[in-house]
């Protein structure tokens, strides 16, 4: 086979940064229908951008591209060893080009592999078929939402909903609760794939498979057909919005099945995924493994742009400008709802990084300075680093050491994706700091207002994504949903959705 090395790179980069068909519809829907000046509006436009940009530069659509799933269905007589080897090599190769981010990492050591490979990652599914052509399907899911898959154990009690029986208006209040939980963690809106049935781990598995139905199919099940529809109708109604920041638009697709149980469980599982639903497939030639077919996308048909040119994203005039170091004054006067435009160095740190300045001196003077939650997708061309793609990771992580690391290195702004807790609420309006959200996601978009790299320390250490990288931004805007005096957006909204949760269980 050939060409098949060449034909699963096509199907990486391609899932990678161009968003398919369906998905688009949906998110050009939710732009024309979510009011553009509100939070919710501009983060979309944000999206729309973003997507463009990505199809147009073949960038990666989000920094996070997530672990990639392989459902492989082959003819009789085709070698799945060598299938698999030839993958694997294309997975390393996609991740030296950049359109994949580095994202193994040894779970003992901590280790990044760099490459993409090790043990469990990437997934495989095989199985055989009786139709003479390959078909090679592929998810790229990112950690954000994948932390926001919720499995329930039936008859359980649910936040806002009462009991879930073990029936379907109980599988419907546990699907409204996972939207609702996810609120802007997992990059709303987003889309569900659900497994009513089976046991655990057989239901996280077809809860997943689920999600390469296309967003709009209908179930041949009229009775899941129907609970789809309401699902899509109630969630949509909470409120959540995109990013959270409450709004119309919070779940573009809901795709259910069923399989038997045993008759002691009954779960309900659910497969949580962004709005950068990065899925598409294939079919190949068996003898030569070129492309036959492409499945979900037409590669004939020009891509629409989701955002007209000249518009998209604008600026008002009433963007409050940052330029780090920040005193403490500028950042009291500060207010939820305030959009900032980022000026100036600041330096990334996420999950390892919190680790080690926990115990450890930071290797970068961060007094006055804005702690940017990401993992940015790097490429180091004519010997200097360039950002390829630098969304904002899900902050809500970071909850059990933010508050010390904002005490210890006098920062002045955290900022990140999907808001973060009490602690860290309380932490800020102690120091005078804010949090501040820029778009889920939106990782080509950001990495233009990313010109410069003055540095990175612990690279060796972390891996990419998790060393702590000093950038230089330019008119880089984000929104304060957390402020110095106690109030937060993320509260808020979970309140309000909470409030219309209540509504649904009452009836
Ligand atoms: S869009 Fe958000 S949830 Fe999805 S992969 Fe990117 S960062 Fe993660």
């Amino acid at each position: 086979m050939q060409f098949l090395k060449e034909s699963m790179l096509e199907l990486i980069i391609q899932t990678s940064t161009n968003l398919p068909p369906d998905v688009r519809t949906a998110m050009a829907w939710a732009l024309r229908t979510e009011n553009p000046h509100t939070q919710s509006g501009q983060a979309l436009a944000i999206i729309g951008q973003n997507i463009d940009m990505a199809h147009q530069d073949e960038g990666a659509i989000c920094q996070d591209t997530g672990m990639p799933t392989f459902e492989i269905k082959t003819p009789i007589g085709v070698n799945q060893i060598a299938l698999r080897k030839e993958t694997l090599e294309a997975v390393a190769e996609a991740t030296k080009r950049g359109k994949l981010r580095p994202n193994s990492v040894d779970s003992i050591t901590g280790k990044n592999s760099g490459n993409n490979l090790g043990p469990g990652t990437p997934i495989f599914h095989f199985e055989q078929w009786e139709k003479p052509e390959i078909e090679v399907r592929l998810i790229l899911k990112g950690g954000g939402c994948e932390n926001k898959n919720i499995q329930y154990s039936l008859p359980c009690p649910l936040d806002h909903l009462g009991r879930a029986d073990r029936d379907l208006e109980g599988v419907k209040k546990c699907l409204l609760h996972a939207v609702w939980q996810a609120q802007g963690q997992g990059c709303a809106p987003g889309a569900i794939g659900v497994c009513i049935g089976s046991d655990r781990a057989g239901g996280y598995h077809l809860a997943k498979q689920q999600l390469f139905r296309t967003l709009d199919d209908t179930n041949p099940d009229p009775v899941l057909d129907k609970l789809e529809q309401e699902v899509m109708e109630q969630a949509n109604k909470l409120g959540v919005g995109a990013m959270g920041f409450g709004g119309s638009n919070s779940l573009i697709g809901c795709k259910i099945t069923a399989a038997n149980r045993l008759p002691a469980s009954y779960f309900v599982t659910v497969a949580y995924d962004c709005w950068a639903f990065r899925r598409l497939g294939v079919l190949l030639d068996a003898q030569t493994g070129a492309i036959t077919q492409w499945l979900y996308r037409d590669p004939n048909r020009p891509v629409d742009h989701l955002i007209a040119e000249g518009t998209g994203f604008q600026l008002t005039g009433r963007e409050v400008r940052l330029e780090p170091p920040l005193s403490e004054e500028k950042v009291r006067a500060l207010k939820v709802g305030d959009v900032v435009l980022i000026n100036g160095p600041m330096v990334t740190g996420r999950d390892a990084a919190h680790h080690y300045l926990l115990h450890h001196e930071s290797p970068y003077d961060m007094r006055g300075g804005i702690l940017y939650h990401c993992g940015p997708v790097m490429l180091k061309e004519d010997g200097q680093w360039r950002v390829k793609a630098a969304g904002p990771t899900t902050s809500i992580r970071e909850e059990p050491y933010e508050a010390d690391i904002i005490r210890r290195f006098g920062l002045r702004a955290v900022m990140g994706k999907g808001g973060m807790g009490s602690k860290t609420g309380a932490a800020l309006k102690e120091n005078g700091a804010v949090y501040l959200h820029a778009i889920g996601g939106a990782a080509q978009f950001y990495a233009r207002c990313l010109p410069q790299v003055h540095g990175v320390y612990m690279l060796e250490e972390l891996g990419v994504p998790e060393a702590m990288w000093v950038f230089e931004a330019r008119n880089f805007p984000a929104i304060v949903t957390m402020d110095a005096h106690g109030n937060s957006l993320h509260a808020d909204v979970a309140a309000t959705t909470g409030a219309e949760l209540e509504k649904v269980g009452a009836k």
